[in-house]
């Protein structure tokens, strides 16, 4: 079944309706184990591409207590597909496990991690209507800073999406924080390459105890995802109206 709303003017109601659903149904999604098969999605289909950050030998961040930032990223990426599927979203995922297959010649860290990011922007770019949401946790050496940040790429329609998504965490889960959504940085290499509008998600500080509590809880994970959820909703009600 599909549900059709008209979500330009109703984001805050979605965004309620998706985290009733969630709290009642979904309380504790597992990440799908099982490897999506790359289906060729049409030309006009929309699909949500949810990169889950780093996996492999690449766990990106890691707090004082050990926990690892790709870990984080997955099981939120894994509650994003599980949520989108309830609303009949097309999804597709970067990685489904901490695993990954790389290259015989990949035979150094670095070498790694380039050939993982080479063939990500490859996904992502054979999409003919995809917007990628890239999932990642922030670290600073200071514990104190703290909150979500939501930083874009320079292809059209990143902006829009990442200021609906910026404004949408930080009024939801982090209202003290005056950081704003901002252009990615050009170094890096995977939002620089790909061609959809993309955003990258700082879900917050793991470096900061209190927010990594939170970042690994099974129900701020959750409230995560429906919210980026929601704005992508949102962009793509908006895209339309544009379009229409
Ligand atoms: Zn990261």
């Amino acid at each position: 079944m599909f549900l059709t709303f008209k979500f330009r003017d109703a984001a805050p109601l979605c965004i309620a309706l998706t985290l009733i659903l969630v709290v009642f149904l979904l309380p504790e999604y597992p990440v799908p184990d099982t490897a999506e098969a790359v289906s060729v999605f049409s030309e006009n289909e929309p699909v949500l591409i949810i990169d889950a950050g780093h996996g492999g030998a690449d766990g990106g961040a890691v707090a004082a207590d050990g926990s690892v930032e790709s870990v984080i990223n997955l099981s939120i990426a894994g509650r994003l597909e599980a949520m989108a599927g309830l609303f009949g979203v097309e999804t597709l995922m970067t990685r489904e496990s901490e695993d990954i297959d790389y290259p015989d010649d990949a035979d150094t860290i670095s070498k790694m991690k380039r050939a993982d990011q080479n063939a990500r922007i490859q996904l992502i770019n054979s999409v003919p209507n995809g917007v990628l949401i890239s999932i990642h946790q922030n670290f600073y050496p200071d514990s104190r800073p703290s909150g979500a940040q939501v930083l874009y790429a320079t292809t059209d329609g990143s902006s829009e999406l990442g200021e609906i998504a910026h404004t949408a965490i930080t009024e939801s889960l982090c209202p003290d924080s005056r950081r704003v959504a901002a252009p990615i940085s050009r170094d890096i290499y995977l939002m620089r390459n790909v061609h959809c509008p993309a955003i990258l998600v700082e879900c917050g500080f793991i470096s900061n105890a209190a927010e990594l509590q939170k970042l690994q809880s099974g129900p701020y994970q959750t409230k995560l995802a429906a919210l980026l959820l929601t704005s992508y909703l949102q962009y793509e009600g908006a895209s339309e109206t544009m379009l229409a």
